[in-house]
């Protein structure tokens, strides 16, 4: 992309309104725009990792088996009756009627839905295990929307339900979540922990919070120092393996890390004291287990395969997607702007021309977007005429990972200049080599 071409409002000015860093190198980067509280417009830079970050989370779920579909935004109140939730949802939900005086609402959560497409076309244990999943936009009228796209009342939700016949193979849905949501958020570049959370008002006894560590995160948080040493990395996973899965949980959730909800002083006090951490916490996710509440309400039964019927017993599980760029943003950037990690940056490089309109830059800063073009790879080309500060103010506030820097003096001795965003590091080399540098950086990332 041709930045004179692309449709980037960045912001001169430091908006006001933004408390914290993540909304205002948002706004200030022209990723979104507020339409009103806790509702904005997606623009082309915030849409564009937005996209990025459902990618990952699609791909990750479809390695576990998990099924994409879609449900409608508005739903009708006459299945929420059924469930009970129509009454008892409170005042987040929001309500409204057609012209024919229907109860209808704007989808908060979607367990209803889903159980209600399951009990009209699955009826034998042959057809589990089953996990259903959407991405969708979800709206909750919360009273203090703040910290832009962190605490929205429209966001953006990867929300999935499994559908399983016994108690044992619903716990292994659950395990599977559990690995494929930490690997989602390592190709994010985050590290979201496992935390053991309340199960609050949608019940059941089995129910973790993914935390990414943040001073600016709403929940208080209490961890074994040592829980954040452990990843998942690229270890093989067979999702259909009860074990493994297990001992993932296991491995991830046996140390102690606990949101304040469920902070349990005297077993934070077994934690040797030097590894005992107090701090806050970003929620970008939970997993539930919780039976058969709403099969049983729905009747989501199925023959069980001796004769008899049976609820199924189900879990949901949720990724806060539009939450996730606030986060990665808390977590990675500097007084300059955004840094973003390479699995999800919006461009894999920028190209800085130094000297727009001299033939030779022109010349080479094209034949550099052609050479990444070919490899797949997606540059954004500064080729306004500006100087250069306001080029190079331009790449570290959208964060882009890596820059290329080209003028006629380094094109005299035949090189261009590669910049890390991150360390800062600058290397002088040859265009071609600059190409190659880039393309191995990507290499297996997107
Ligand atoms: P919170 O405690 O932050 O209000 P929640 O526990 O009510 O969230 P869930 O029902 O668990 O939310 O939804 C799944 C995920 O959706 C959350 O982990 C969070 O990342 C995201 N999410 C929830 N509410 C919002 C919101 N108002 N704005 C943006 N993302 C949200
Ligand atoms: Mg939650």
């Amino acid at each position: 992309m041709r930045l004179s071409r692309y449709f980037l409002p960045v912001l001169k000015e430091t908006p006001r309104e933004a408390q914290i860093v993540s909304h205002r190198y948002m706004l200030q980067a022209g990723m979104i725009k507020q339409a009103s509280a806790g509702i904005y417009s997606w623009l082309p830079l915030g849409f564009k990792v937005l996209r990025k970050l459902e990618n990952i989370v699609h791909e990750e779920q479809a390695k576990a088996g998990h099924i994409a579909m879609l449900m409608p935004t508005l739903q009708s109140a006459d299945l929420w009756r059924e469930s009970g939730r129509y009454d008892g949802y409170g005042e987040e939900m929001l309500r409204m009627q057609d012209r024919h005086g229907r109860d209808m609402l704007f989808s908060p959560t979607a367990e209803e839905m889903f159980t209600d497409v399951f009990r009209a076309n699955v009826g034998s244990y042959k057809d589990l295990p089953l996990t259903l999943y959407q991405i969708q936009w979800k709206f909750r009228d919360e009273v203090r929307p703040r910290f832009g796209v962190m605490r929205g009342r429209e966001f953006l939700m990867k929300d999935g339900y499994n559908f399983d016949l016994t108690k044992e193979d619903a716990l292994h849905a659950y395990n599977r979540h559990l690995v494929t949501y930490l690997r989602t958020y390592e190709r994010m570049g985050l590290q979201a922990i496992p935390m053991r959370a309340d199960s609050g008002p949608i019940g059941g006894d089995y129910t973790h919070e993914f935390l990414v560590l943040a001073e600016t995160g709403e929940s208080e948080v209490f961890y074994d120092s040592a829980v954040t040493d452990i990843r998942m990395g690229e270890r093989d996973v067979d999702f259909d393996n009860h074990d493994q899965c297990q001992a993932i949980m296991d491995e991830f959730t046996s140390l102690y890390a606990r949101t304040d909800e469920t902070h349990d002083a005297d077993l934070f006090a077994k934690v040797p004291a030097d590894r005992q951490r107090t701090a806050r916490g970003i929620e970008v996710g939970q997993i539930f287990y919780f039976g058969t509440l709403y099969s049983e309400k729905l009747g989501a039964v199925v023959d069980d395969g001796k004769g008899g019927k049976a609820a199924v017993h189900m879990g949901s599980h949720g990724i806060g997607v539009s939450r996730l760029l606030g986060a990665i943003i808390e977590a990675s950037h500097d007084d300059k702007g955004i840094i973003w990690p390479e699995g999800v940056t919006p461009f894999h490089c920028g190209i800085v021309n130094l000297k727009q309109g001299d033939n030779e830059a022109d010349a080479a800063c094209q034949s550099l977007y052609d050479s990444l073009t070919a490899l797949g790879l997606e540059p954004l080309y500064d080729d306004r005429d500006e100087r250069a500060g306001a080029k190079f103010g331009t790449m570290d506030m959208i964060g882009l990972p890596w820059r290329v820097t080209v003028g006629p003096r380094g094109l005299k001795n035949g090189v261009v200049e590669l910049t890390s965003r991150r360390t800062g590091d600058n290397e002088e080399l040859p265009p071609e080599q600059a190409v190659a540098r880039i393309a191995d950086i990507y290499r297996g990332i997107s």
